[in-house]
């Protein structure tokens, strides 16, 4: 340690030693989170393009820390995925997300759906089991629960992935690739798994009105997906002319900043309120 001017001390670690202290701490407190109640679900709503109607809203996890406030899901969820925390973490997930969409159901909107996140570990031969069980205890019809997964699981495991999916399928549960176009995999990769829904990854929706090769790719995309019978999401969209976009290319639903923030569940109640129902 060395004493800096202000009478306190400044502990001097090489980098390496002070994240990984970072992370140890943290790891703990992630490990009582779930127990201390420190998480919490927003939900971002999904509008479709041709009517303007929710019609569906994602749940994004947040980390409400005693004392370092709200924590990225991109610095924990990592970090959990490290152990079997995920798989914790992801059925609480997943029972909330369905009870949230219930009260929806119950609060008269039979056909907004709800997305969630699932981690490549949580893509075990006992989801479908899993997420029967989590249907059944919240009353939620299969087909107002869509899940998604990553493109880089499919080339990990495709067989094992295509034998989950179609069992997922059977459920009624819809499917949907996320971020895709980031990972190596093609369109026509995909004709071989049973997918619903596939979502444009950010990254290209970010830059579409600058750069004429992302417009480019993003038109193939939604061509090539409707050829293969799987509904286009566009998610990150944020400017006025990036939805203009995506309407002209018959892009079909529309999630960002522009059309709303992931929010807490009652105020995504208030924000359904304020529109007609579909
Ligand atoms: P994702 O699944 O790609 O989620 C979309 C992310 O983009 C969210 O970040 C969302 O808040 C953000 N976003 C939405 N619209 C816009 C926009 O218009 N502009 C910009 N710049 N960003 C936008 P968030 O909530 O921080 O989540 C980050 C990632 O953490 C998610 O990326 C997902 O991979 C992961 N994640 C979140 N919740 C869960 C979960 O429950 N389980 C698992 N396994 N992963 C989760
Ligand atoms: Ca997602
Ligand atoms: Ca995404
Ligand atoms: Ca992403």
């Amino acid at each position: 340690a060395k004493e800096n001017g202000r009478n306190t001390y400044q502990f001097y670690m090489p980098e390496m030693n002070q994240r990984a202290f970072e992370r140890l701490f943290l790891n703990s407190d992630l490990h009582r989170a779930l127990d201390r109640g420190e998480f919490e679900l927003y939900y971002q709503p999904q509008l479709r393009l041709s009517d303007g109607a929710v019609v569906g809203a994602e749940a994004l996890l947040r980390w409400n820390h005693a004392s370092k406030g709200q924590i990225s899901p991109v610095l924990f969820i990592p970090l959990a995925e490290e152990s079997d925390l995920i798989l914790t973490i992801g059925h609480w997930v997943l029972e909330q997300a369905c009870l949230a969409a219930r009260r929806w159901y119950n609060a008269g909107y039979r056909q907004l759906r709800v997305a969630v996140n699932l981690s490549a570990r949580q893509f075990t031969r006992s989801l479908p089991q899993t997420v029967a069980q989590v249907l059944r205890q919240t009353a939620l019809p299969p087909e107002l629960l869509e899940l998604e997964l990553t493109e880089s699981l499919l080339m990990e495991k495709p067989e094992q992935v295509r034998e989950v999916l179609e069992q997922l399928r059977e459920l009624g549960t819809l499917t949907a690739i996320d971020d895709f176009g980031t990972g190596y995999s093609s369109l026509s990769y995909l004709k071989h798994f049973p997918l619903n829904r596939l979502k444009i990854d950010r990254s290209f929706v970010k830059d579409l009105t600058s750069d004429s090769d992302d417009a480019v790719i993003i038109e193939a995309i939604i061509a090539l997906a409707h050829s293969l019978r799987l509904q286009v999401v566009a998610e990150g969209v944020e400017t006025p002319a990036q939805l203009e976009f995506m309407r002209r290319h018959g892009c079909d639903d529309v999630q960002g900043y522009l059309l709303g923030r992931p929010m807490p569940a009652d105020e995504l109640m208030r924000f359904l309120q304020q529109r007609p129902m579909p």
